[in-house]
């Protein structure tokens, strides 16, 4: 929906909000939530496979995160962010320790659109080059830089038609559909497309490539095995710096800590947000490579918000953090694979899913018309559209499940909260 639209819709109805799940925008408000579940003001409870926005990662009423939370208002609600703080730096330490090796400097920042636009001025500073590459269907935020970085049609319609558009190039994604090609190969075709985008953009005037690892609310697509090797070994010919938006896929969500963790490759940089507190508190942040941020700290140019790794955020994120390590990971491990399952079986039973794909706990399911092979709709022709994906959604909520739009070509896609069980998976 453009900001034109939204606007009449408030002109025409001042009390109407928009709503991501119900197409019919009239539901009645969550109140309250229990574990996987969340309850309307009419008591009828909803099993939020999406984790709400891909961020509620623990579930809705994790005791370990809400008392870290109420202790550390309790003794100091809020230090500026240009101080030292004991839950900021305690929270910054655990953040290093359970990120890939190289990354040992964290900055904070309040969510993920900010943690991008962090990672993207620093890669700049530290390469003194100003184009950041980034995929097509892609997302990596809503404010004036990173709306131009995302690169989901639908999105860039949407919010893009204000934002910066310079400096940042795109490349195809590593999909079947793209490449006709699939594993290795799409691994390696992929990869290359990537480096012949640096080679004609000059690589000395690339900062760096940010990427999803799994890209997230485009539809959850992991890449083919060895992509990111690969990449790897291009950025480091060229110097760019390969930077990871973990956004979404960090903090368990696609089966370890961090999602680059599985891949087998280090980062220089992670943009995490979202599952970094569960969503209890906003807390986003960036973690990176030492020598980047001592160029950062020498050269002076470092920046700051004043929420920025908010006490608050950091206690939340201090406790998240040893519950997904002391048995949401592993959970989530367990039901990502039941559910896997499960979705096969779903694609087994119907035409009209021509597949699906995902990893951990984050899942797409692609609809297709049986009879011409294609989405029944698109965003990047169909603005909005009446399509049978969005009704779908309307249906499962009618029954009591909570699903995700992925864009833009219209899959439902799921990500539920990690402390999910076997009966949920089932009834999901
Ligand atoms: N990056 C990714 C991969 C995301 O999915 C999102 C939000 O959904 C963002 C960045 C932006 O985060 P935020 O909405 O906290 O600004």
């Amino acid at each position: 929906m453009s900001s034109d639209q939204s606007a009449q819709q408030l002109a025409d109805d001042p009390d109407w909000i928009p709503h991501w799940y119900d197409p019919d925008g009239d539901s009645a408000p969550i109140t309250h939530g229990e574990g996987a579940r969340v309850i309307d003001d009419q008591g009828e409870s909803y099993l939020d496979f999406i984790a709400s926005l891909y961020c509620v990662n623990a579930g809705h009423d994790n005791q370990a995160i809400i008392d870290a939370v109420k202790t550390q208002l309790d003794r100091i609600p809020y230090v500026s962010s240009g101080k030292e703080n004991d839950t900021r730096t305690k929270l910054a330490r655990r953040l290093a320790e359970v990120s890939p090796e190289p990354l040992t400097d964290v900055v904070f920042s309040v969510s993920g659109s900010e943690a991008n636009e962090l990672a993207v001025q620093y890669a700049r500073e530290y390469r003194d080059a100003s184009k950041v590459l980034t995929r097509w269907q892609s997302y990596h935020g809503s404010t004036y830089g990173t709306a131009a970085l995302t690169a989901d049609p639908s999105t860039r319609n949407n919010v893009n038609s204000h934002a910066a558009v310079t400096g940042s190039g795109k490349f195809l994604p590593p999909l079947p559909s793209v490449f006709d090609a699939e594993g290795e190969e799409l691994a390696e075709q992929a990869a290359n497309h990537v480096e012949y985008v640096i080679r004609n953009e000059g690589p000395d005037s690339v900062a760096a490539i940010l990427m999803e690892p799994v890209a997230g609310s485009s539809g959850a697509y992991p890449a083919p095995e060895g992509y990111f090797e690969r990449l790897r070994e291009i950025c480091d010919e060229y110097g760019v710096l390969l930077i990871a938006d973990e956004v979404i896929a960090g903090f368990g969500r696609c089966g370890e800590m961090f999602a680059m963790q599985d891949e087998g490759v280090d980062p220089d940089m992670i943009s995490f947000a979202k599952g970094v507190t569960s969503a209890y508190v906003p807390l986003a942040g960036v973690l990176m490579r030492k020598e980047i941020a001592d160029d950062i700290r020498e050269d002076g140019t470092d920046v700051g918000q004043t929420f920025a790794g908010h006490p608050l955020g950091c206690a939340a994120g201090l406790a998240a953090i040893d519950e997904y390590e002391d048995h949401l990971i592993e959970n989530g491990r367990e039901m990502g694979a039941l559910l896997e399952e499960g979705l096969h079986d779903l694609a087994d039973s119907y035409d009209e899913i021509s597949h699906v794909h995902g990893k951990g706990l984050l899942w797409g399911i692609v609809v297709e018309n049986p009879e011409t092979g294609e989405p029944f709709a698109n965003s990047w022709v169909d603005d909005d559209v009446d399509n049978p994906v969005s009704e779908v959604l309307g249906e499962a909520k009618d029954r009591g499940v909570l699903v995700g739009l992925g864009r833009p070509d219209y899959q439902i896609t799921l990500s539920p909260p990690l402390c999910i069980d076997e009966d949920d998976v089932e009834e999901a």
